[in-house]
């Protein structure tokens, strides 16, 4: 099974869009649980990580990698 990637900021979209029309969730909160908010109604939920990937279909948007 393919491992998706993603870090904090980056923009994803899920499987089913959220009830507002929008499908595309900001990563707000990394952890055990992921936080998301969603970016029409900034409505935000908090998921259990494998969840999260399950329910995860692509990152959109990636946020660049700080450079040292
Ligand atoms: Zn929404």
């Amino acid at each position: 099974m393919e491992r998706k990637l993603f870090q904090l900021g980056d923009v994803v979209q899920m499987k089913k869009a959220h009830p507002c029309g929008t499908n595309a969730w900001k990563v707000i909160r990394m952890g055990m649980d992921i936080r998301i908010k969603c970016t029409g109604c900034d409505h935000s939920v908090m998921i259990p990580r494998l969840e999260f990937e399950r329910k995860m279909k692509k990152v959109l948007q990636s946020t660049e990698p700080k450079e040292e």
